[in-house]
């Protein structure tokens, strides 16, 4: 994990320093990567493992990643969602295409969704179980090597948007720098419940968002964000990134003038917000 530079960025007549974990490697890339880094140590040690057992929505970033580590040890990857729609089945894209391409098993189950939530499974000698999103303290161990590429810049403020806000907490744990985040599929008040879950000291600050955003929703501003910073240079994620750069810009009292941006990834998953975009503002396609 070293192709990641800090690159330096110019928006609006600011200057920001992004940590390019996007550009980790084609496939295995972003903070899936870094949360799922130690499985891939560990399926490495485990040959025994044949099949990665997952859940979670049907476009997710973590379901991609998971379909590249099972497709790079040839195991199998045995994926449990709510429901597909007939629409994306007979149109494949985004996410849920290349997870498909790679060879991943997607089932609608929506009762063992429920049930693997809860971790009521028997996970068979020859499986490995992965909570949604990686939400889980084996993702400290990948996320502590992004904080040590960041130790020259402890002088800086951190920023990256959350989901789960597991990246966001270990970040904090490890550097000395202050992480700021802020969320993006629930609000607030869980992000604070899931670190509280699994840390008892170390948690970022929250900047408040202006407004509430229902994640995967379309918002006009979030598209036309997202065209704004790619014009300026550097594709980003539509669902995190779009708001996180809201958040960042109208914040840059709290900030300051030395921000490091942690780009996270999740270009694959573009594919299917921009056709959702375009189709709702022509004007811009
Ligand atoms: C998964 C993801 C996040 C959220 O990460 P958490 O660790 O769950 O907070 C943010 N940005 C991108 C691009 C992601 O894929």
């Amino acid at each position: 994990m070293i192709n990641s530079p800090i690159s330096k960025f110019t928006f609006k007549g600011r200057s920001f320093l992004i940590k390019r974990d996007d550009l980790l490697d084609d496939d295995f890339s972003g903070n899936k990567a870094r949360k799922f880094y130690y499985y891939f140590l560990y399926l490495k040690n485990n040959p025994h493992i044949d099949t990665i057992i997952s859940y979670g929505s049907n476009q997710s970033n973590a379901m991609y990643s998971l379909s590249v580590l099972a497709k790079l040890f040839n195991i199998t990857l045995r994926y449990y969602t709510h429901h597909v729609s007939s629409y994306l089945k007979t149109h494949p894209i985004g996410n849920y295409k290349h997870a498909l391409l790679n060879g991943a098993v997607i089932i609608e189950d929506a009762q063992m969704v429920k049930r693997l939530k809860n971790g009521d499974i028997d996970v068979a000698s020859n499986e490995l179980f992965i909570k949604e999103g990686g939400a889980n303290v084996q993702a400290e161990y990948g996320i502590k090597l992004l904080a040590d590429e960041l130790r020259d810049y402890q002088d800086y403020n951190i920023f990256l948007p959350s989901g789960t806000g597991v990246t966001a907490l270990y970040l904090q744990k490890h550097t000395k720098a202050k992480v700021y985040t802020c969320s993006c599929v629930g609000d607030d008040e869980y992000l604070k419940q899931q670190w509280s879950e699994l840390e008892a000291t170390h948690h970022p600050a929250i900047i408040k968002k202006h407004k509430k955003f229902h994640f995967g929703k379309l918002y006009r501003e979030n598209y036309e964000m997202w065209l704004e910073l790619k014009k300026a240079g550097i594709e980003f994620d539509l669902l995190y990134d779009s708001i996180g750069w809201q958040v960042v810009m109208n914040n840059l009292d709290i900030l300051g003038d030395k921000v490091i941006y942690i780009h996270q990834g999740g270009i694959r998953g573009n594919e299917s917000m921009i056709q959702r975009y375009q189709q709702k503002y022509k004007e811009h396609s």
